[in-house]
């Protein structure tokens, strides 16, 4: 080895001596307890409006399209990765003629169950609706706290037994802010959970289905079917959906659900489901102009869109 090359060689050893070894960075371990917390908006991010993604289907061209969705709200009672949404009083249901419009869903729990903050925001109410109004009756939703997240979007709870926040309290992702109970109109301790965008907050009707906006369980995506028609009046129509076994035409499940109602003029789509394990799967249903069907695809995580158009 000459001089030179003994001098490279004894440099390059130096080198590799004082190279810092490939650093491991240790991600922390995810607590079975811990509460997922979504990043707090800023004042350049953009408001998720379903606007921004609900229909993006051209109905004469595509069958279905499969996108990200707004899933940015965390389960508000707690880090239970299941959704407990009652399925006879979902979203627009009137349960079958019994009872007002539901502008929000259910979530079963029982009384005294601590309701976390779903994402960072700003207490804008908490108290009792005896004279401030959110609905058109007073004592409806009894004891509530409503949180703005940012700009013109809100989320609402309903009957609570304790509130624990007041008015112009900033909460984060995961505060405990109130406890379920059965105050106002309920039957039975539960959450009403709602998302109210718009311009008027204290309006019944400025609501989104809570089911586009809640984040997914892992395994199970949603599906949201807008009858596109010229007029966009909400109908009440029954629908069927049907998922079949992966790659057969036979049949595995069985799905009832019902367009919104008049007064659900503001959302652009008609009915959504989530919770549905990824498949394929066959939307029904009949009207005077006889029967329409689609074929769709469920992604886990990600929001089908299906658009038909009503003749
Ligand atoms: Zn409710």
């Amino acid at each position: 080895m000459s001089m030179n090359r003994r001098l490279n060689f004894f440099l390059l050893l130096l080198l590799t001596a004082c190279a810092p070894a490939a650093r491991v960075v240790a991600l922390p371990e995810a607590a079975a307890t811990q509460f997922v917390v979504a990043a707090e908006p800023t004042a350049t991010s953009i408001l998720p409006l379903p606007t921004a993604t609900l229909i993006p289907c051209d109905p004469a061209a595509e069958e279905f399209c499969i996108v990200e969705g707004n899933f940015i709200f965390q389960n508000p009672l707690g880090p239970d990765p299941v959704l407990a949404i009652a399925g006879n009083y979902s979203y627009g249901s009137t349960d079958e003629g019994k009872r007002e419009p539901h502008n929000g869903v259910d979530l079963q729990s029982r009384e005294g169950a601590p309701v976390f903050a779903p994402a960072p925001g700003l207490v804008i109410f908490a108290g009792t609706d005896d004279k401030t109004r959110f609905a058109q009756w007073a004592d409806y939703y009894g004891n509530l706290v409503v949180i703005e997240h940012e700009e013109g979007l809100y989320t609402l709870y309903g009957h609570l037994s304790k509130v624990h926040v007041r008015a112009g309290e900033r909460v984060s992702g995961g505060d405990v802010i109130a406890a379920v109970g059965h105050t106002g109109i309920a039957v039975g301790s539960h959450l009403h959970f709602e998302v109210r965008t718009g311009g008027d907050v204290t309006d019944y009707f400025s609501t989104q289905n809570p089911e586009l906006w809640l984040a997914l369980p892992e395994g199970v995506g949603a599906l949201s079917i807008t009858l596109d028609s010229k007029t966009n009046h909400k109908i009440q129509r029954k629908l069927v959906i049907w998922r079949y076994f992966a790659g057969t035409d036979t049949l595995q499940e069985t799905y009832y659900a019902s367009t919104y109602p008049k007064g659900f003029e503001q959302n652009k789509e008609d009915s959504v489901l989530s919770n549905l394990p990824p498949g394929r799967y066959r939307i029904a249903f009949t009207d005077s102009t006889g029967l329409h069907e689609r074929m769709v695809n469920v992604e886990a995580r990600k929001l089908t869109q299906v658009v038909i158009k009503l003749k």
